[in-house]
């Protein structure tokens, strides 16, 4: 995503921060300062620790996700922190329903794991507190620094309070939430996965409007927020799902090239670029003089030559000796996926008698989606 930074390394997963969360900085010393009217660091302390903690916690429900993806085979590109939540973005969804299920489950079984690992401090709070704290949530009678609760007894509480909500929050069963995944999962056991992400999608914009009536009521524009991000990620949800299900439909053979140029190892870099720079052909496949297949040579690889001057290298010096094979009966889906696995954005495609008949990349498949939406519409 734009505009976000690295701050960490986790289990080999980037964790980013979106510049947007630097407004939750901003927002916690405006709350400080006008509920005290004065510059205390005391409390701005505490309520600095308490979001960073939060977010911790946030961090470790999204590593729940992506280290269950990694059990089954599905890399996470990086965890990206936003100031209304976490996001673990995955290279792919897991393949069986049953995957699916565990991977959306073990976020919030994380955070329900923390509410239970610091639920003994609670006891170090009396009776009273409690009867003090939970009156003031209900009251919501405004100044909870006049209170007698001291800030440590605040943060113990709001760890364990939290991390059940995020939880119960992250368990509706609502697209994008976890628990929407969960019910998508559960439902494609007996329905079509398109129809499944329906159901799920539908449920999410019901979701999405009811919140964003709540923040119109109460004048609550942290609930419009989350509303309006829920609305539109689960719009994104269906359109990705229902371009899956199109991928599952057609075949390598309706997005093959069948006419495409011959590169050979001895050729110059000068020549892919040639060819790349007419427009129609973007990936490259590389012959020995026999004609046997050796390489392939992908756009960003011919790109990044052109950048560093270096369209005088054969060939051979930058095209990718390791590569995977797609048949042509197979779905779009598959050469798809064998595409991320191999890292090559270009694979060679094979009659059922093995005999390579053309390739398939990334602007076929988008060029025959393109086309059978428009014969959709
Ligand atoms: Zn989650």
């Amino acid at each position: 995503m734009k505009g976000s930074i690295q701050i960490a390394r986790l289990f080999g997963i980037p964790i980013q921060l979106h510049w947007s969360f630097f407004l939750i900085l901003g927002w916690i010393v405006y709350i400080v300062l006008s509920r005290k009217g004065y510059w205390d660091w005391h409390s701005l302390g505490w309520t600095a620790l308490s979001v960073f903690v939060l977010f911790f916690c946030v961090v470790l429900h999204e590593l729940g996700h992506a280290l269950t993806a990694r059990r089954y085979g599905v890399k996470t590109r990086n965890i990206m922190l936003l100031p209304i939540g976490g996001l673990a973005v995955l290279e792919r969804l897991p393949e069986k329903p049953k995957q699916e299920l565990w991977v959306a489950l073990a976020g919030p079984m994380v955070n329900v794991g923390l509410a239970v690992f610091f639920a003994p401090l609670l006891l170090l709070l009396s009776h009273e507190k409690f009867r003090q704290i939970f009156g003031f949530i209900i009251q919501q009678d405004g100044n909870f620094f006049a209170r007698h609760i001291l800030p440590w007894e605040w943060f113990i509480f709001g760890l364990v309070a939290l991390n059940l909500i995020v939880a119960l929050f992250n368990l509706l069963p609502a697209f994008p939430m976890d628990g929407g995944r969960i019910l998508r999962a559960f439902l494609s056991l007996r329905l079509a996965r398109i129809r499944a992400t329906r159901i799920a999608t539908f449920l999410g914009q019901v979701f999405a409007v009811i919140l964003l009536a709540t923040a119109w009521e109460y004048g609550n524009w942290a609930a419009g927020i989350i509303g309006v991000f829920v609305y539109f990620n689960a719009t994104v949800e269906y359109r990705s799902a229902r371009e899956e299900q199109l991928l599952e439909r057609l075949s390598v053979k309706d997005a093959m090239r069948r006419q495409f140029s011959r590169l050979y190892p001895k050729d110059e870099m000068a020549r892919a670029f040639q060819l790349l720079r007419q427009d129609k052909e973007h990936n490259f496949l590389v012959f020995d003089h026999w004609q046997n297949l050796q390489a392939v040579l992908s756009e960003e690889t011919i790109l990044k030559t052109a950048k560093n001057n270096r369209l005088d290298h054969k060939v051979e010096q930058w095209a990718g000796k390791e590569y995977d094979y797609v048949f042509e009966d197979e779905s779009m889906k598959a050469a798809m996926l064998r595409m991320q696995k191999s890292g090559q954005s270009v694979l060679p495609v094979c009659n059922r008698y093995g005999r390579l008949t053309g390739l398939i990349d990334r602007m076929g498949v988008d060029h025959a989606l393109r086309l059978q939406r428009q014969l959709k519409s």
